[in-house]
């Protein structure tokens, strides 16, 4: 029995889904323990290929567990059209493999207007959230002005309980934001369209997990965007509003008590980032977009074009040990082949002073990136699945990265496929 947490070491999109799906083969259970539909982990395998938002990349493996924790943002409505996508193409969905903790709260449909019309309020000062109202859900969770999937199951509770949050929520959105106000009625036709079919996979993740851990079962968790996104160690204000670092997954996953063996960071072979804020190496004009194209780097949940540079090894190192990563997965790296020689920035300059260490948020805006070359390979790696098969100039940009960022690269990843993966010593 052991257990491992699949973490994003920089701003997400990294490949995370691709390598939870490759290594749920060893494992009983997968949980989800933080976040929302705000993001997607794209997975090919041999059902086709899926941008999952909400559920746990493990669906696709025969046995195994899915639980969705209760440190998530359960949007029922968004949940059960990604089931009916799974489902529709022949992957078995049932409460035996997929639980939903009774104590995630519900992401509610005014979460997601109060997204939109914050952005609206914002504008050219907007974070650049993809309105799925993760983050006002986040703040009602803490506020206590959220709902608990296990409430459900008390039908009349639920009802009044949602007609006090109603009650305030609606002075929020007339009186702050002057849009419409809901009614009891319009929220009970959401519980009955949504929150309703989602009931039968509600139950006490926490007891099933704790019982598994006695049993000997190994836990896989499985988290969505990277330690730079993470509320409290990321670049705030443009994280997330969860923690998506580690140590926080036995937490939101319901076994607070659980300990995490294995720590797989995934990072790119570049970099990549979604949306606002500082993000020191970005390319722009004809290199990001060779670059971006190369990638296929387009949002899975919003089609954004992604900004794109060179791999960042001073927000890398920072990544690893904020995630306390014990091995790292080295993805995409098939798309470097095109380069003549690749970049990587080493360190910072700050204030004309060259930094190695990742600064305080605010001091980001003023970085600037220094820059080296290591020679290109120049020729397609997809099909190469040993260490030694590869050219030597990937060899040594692997092994260049890897003494960068202090942590063992275990998995080299050369394609988008789960068998695309060269396994090093
Ligand atoms: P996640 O949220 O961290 O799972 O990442 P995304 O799914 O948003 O982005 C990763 C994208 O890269 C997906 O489209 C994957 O199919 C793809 N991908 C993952 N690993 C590789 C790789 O090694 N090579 C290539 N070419 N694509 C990859």
């Amino acid at each position: 029995m052991s257990n491992c947490a699949i973490v994003g070491i920089n701003w997400g999109d990294e490949g995370k889904g691709r390598m939870v799906d490759l290594l749920t083969q060893n494992y009983d259970i997968v949980v989800r323990y933080q976040g929302g539909g705000n993001a997607g982990h794209t997975i090919i395998n041999q059902y086709g290929k899926f941008a999952l938002h909400l559920l746990p990349s493990g669906i696709f493996t025969n046995g195994v567990v899915n639980i969705l924790g209760n440190g998530v943002a359960l949007d029922c409505e968004n949940l059960w059209k990604e089931m009916q996508e799974v489902i529709n193409q022949n992957v078995a969905l049932t409460p035996e493999n997929l639980k939903i903790s009774d104590r995630a709260s519900l992401l509610l449909p005014w979460h997601r207007d109060l997204d939109s019309l914050e952005e609206l309020r914002l504008k050219d000062k907007k974070f650049g959230s993809t309105k799925q109202g993760i983050a006002p859900f986040y703040s009602d969770k803490y506020q206590k002005k959220t709902v608990m999937a296990g409430e459900l199951l008390y039908p009349n509770q639920l009802k009044a309980h949602l007609a006090d949050l109603l009650e305030w929520k609606n002075q929020i959105l007339v009186n702050v934001y002057g849009a419409k106000p809901y009614t009891l009625e319009m929220l009970m036709e959401w519980v009955d369209t949504y929150a309703e079919k989602i009931k039968p996979y509600i139950c006490d993740t926490g007891l099933f997990l704790k019982n598994a851990q006695k049993e000997g079962k190994s836990i896989l968790f499985e988290a969505q965007l990277g330690a730079l996104r993470d509320l409290d160690y990321g670049i705030y204000p443009y994280t997330t509003s969860s923690n998506t670092i580690a140590a926080f997954a036995p937490v939101g996953s319901g076994i607070p008590c659980a300990k995490i063996d294995d720590v797989v960071g995934v990072v790119k072979a570049y970099s990549t980032c979604v949306g606002e804020g500082p993000f020191t190496c970005e390319w722009f004009g004809e290199e990001a977009e060779a670059l971006r194209q190369a990638g296929g780097e387009y949002g899975a949940k919003t089609g954004r074009p992604r900004r794109v540079g060179p791999i960042d090894l001073v927000a890398t190192r920072y990544g690893v040990e904020t995630q306390a990563a014990t091995c790292i997965a080295l993805t995409k790296m098939d798309v470097l082949s095109y380069m003549d020689k690749i970049p990587v920035c080493s360190h910072y300059l700050l204030n004309g002073e060259q930094i190695d260490t990742f600064p305080f948020p605010t001091a980001l805006n003023d970085t600037k990136p220094v820059v080296g070359y290591l020679d290109g390979w120049k020729c397609d790696i997809s099909h190469i699945r040993k260490w030694e098969d590869l050219p030597i100039q990937a060899q040594q940009y692997v092994e260049y990265v890897e003494k960068a960022i202090g942590c063992h690269i275990g998995y080299v990843s050369v394609g988008p496929e789960r068998d695309s993966i060269i396994l090093r010593k």
